[in-house]
């Protein structure tokens, strides 16, 4: 019984061990022990001569006693020394609430903010390097076999935002206090400058209470870029140039599917309203983020066309079915946000919610 249970993995072990030296084709649950080198070390006892008795290797029976993992101590990371720029300016000297202010004392406040950074990176590396043995799943009732074929997992959405504020500086220092509880991966400017502010592997707190399709936490999925722009201006062409150079990255890096490109919006209808009807969805559509509908080619949906349930296979939330209208209508509309789809609304949910 022994044998039969651990010999494929001796096996294999033999196999890696002999190399060269083994004999080629032998069958090796009859193997000549002479041959054999294992079978050398240990001399045979029993009336079968043919036969090979294995001994059980060390770490199995180490594993079988269940015996704890010792920890082993990672090697310290280098921090990042930062140093906040020499500047003559203090903010008592900038108007209250400029970017110039925001940009001052949001520098100073990184002095804070990056080794705080750090030290919640260092937090997930410990959550994830602890093994399953370590970590203790009450429903596992076997000991630990390891995998040897993983690695980290990559987001698959991007939740579009508009800020809401008056300039990046302001977001810049929304995110780099606790106080708020919120954050994105990128901020980018009306100036076409794009901010960093989160490794695209960590979970930023951007999308709040969310549903899209039946993804419920959208922030362990997605990347969240919050576009600046107080809600009710047009957006520059520096800045969606820069946000498309910025996707093209993103969608390549993680393979983020064309659909996977949506709005805040979109995945919170009842709750957001972000970006605004200004957002040039078609531009972005065009680049190839989001899907935009054939405008040329509008056609007159089938009698039992079902509205609802359109919005349902692209992914709305469907419980509250004026918020959702008002979410699609907010995107590919723009221009008449109601909680009703008129003939022209439906021609353009039929045309495009057949490309998800
Ligand atoms: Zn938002």
């Amino acid at each position: 019984m022994f044998i039969k249970k651990t010999f494929p993995a001796l096996a294999l072990l033999m196999l890696c061990a002999c190399g060269d030296t083994m004999p080629k084709k032998t069958n090796v649950l009859n193997r000549n022990p002479s041959s054999n080198n294992t079978a050398k070390k240990q001399p045979q006892t029993n009336s079968q001569p043919n036969q090979t008795v294995f001994k059980r290797p060390e770490q199995i029976t180490r594993r079988q006693e269940e015996k704890p993992e010792p920890e082993v101590a990672r090697p310290e990371r280098p921090k990042e020394v930062y140093t906040p720029p020499k500047t003559a300016t203090n903010s008592g000297q900038l108007t209250y609430r400029s970017a110039e202010y925001y940009r001052h004392i949001t520098d100073s406040i990184q002095y804070y903010a990056k080794p705080s950074y750090e030290k919640t990176i260092d937090e997930i590396i410990n959550q994830i390097s602890r093994n399953p043995a370590q970590k203790k799943n009450p429903a596992v009732n076997s000991q630990w076999y390891a995998s040897v074929n993983f690695n980290v997992r990559k987001p698959n959405f991007v939740v579009l935002h508009h800020t809401a504020q008056n300039s990046a500086e302001q977001t810049l220092f929304t995110f780099s206090i606790s106080r708020t509880q919120t954050s994105a991966h990128y901020v980018v400017g009306r100036d076409g400058i794009v901010y960093q502010m989160l490794n695209d592997y960590v979970r930023a707190w951007h999308a709040g209470n969310s549903k899209w399709g039946n993804v419920t936490d959208m922030n362990s999925c997605s990347l969240g870029i919050e576009i600046d722009n107080n809600g009710s201006e047009p957006f520059s062409d520096a800045q969606i140039t820069a946000l498309i150079k910025l996707l093209d990255y993103l969608k390549d890096e993680y393979g983020i599917p064309q659909a996977n490109f949506i709005a805040h919006s979109d995945v919170a209808p009842s709750r957001k309203s972000d970006p605004s009807k200004h957002f040039p969805w078609k531009r972005l559509a065009d680049a190839g983020f989001g899907y935009w509908y054939d405008a040329y080619n509008l056609q007159t949906p089938p009698a039992d066309f079902n509205a609802l349930l359109a919005l349902r296979v692209m992914g709305y939330d469907i419980n509250n079915q004026a918020a959702a209208i008002r979410a699609f209508k907010l995107h590919y509309v723009q221009n008449d946000v109601s909680g009703s789809l008129t003939d022209y609304d439906k021609k353009i949910l039929y045309s495009v919610y057949r490309k998800f």
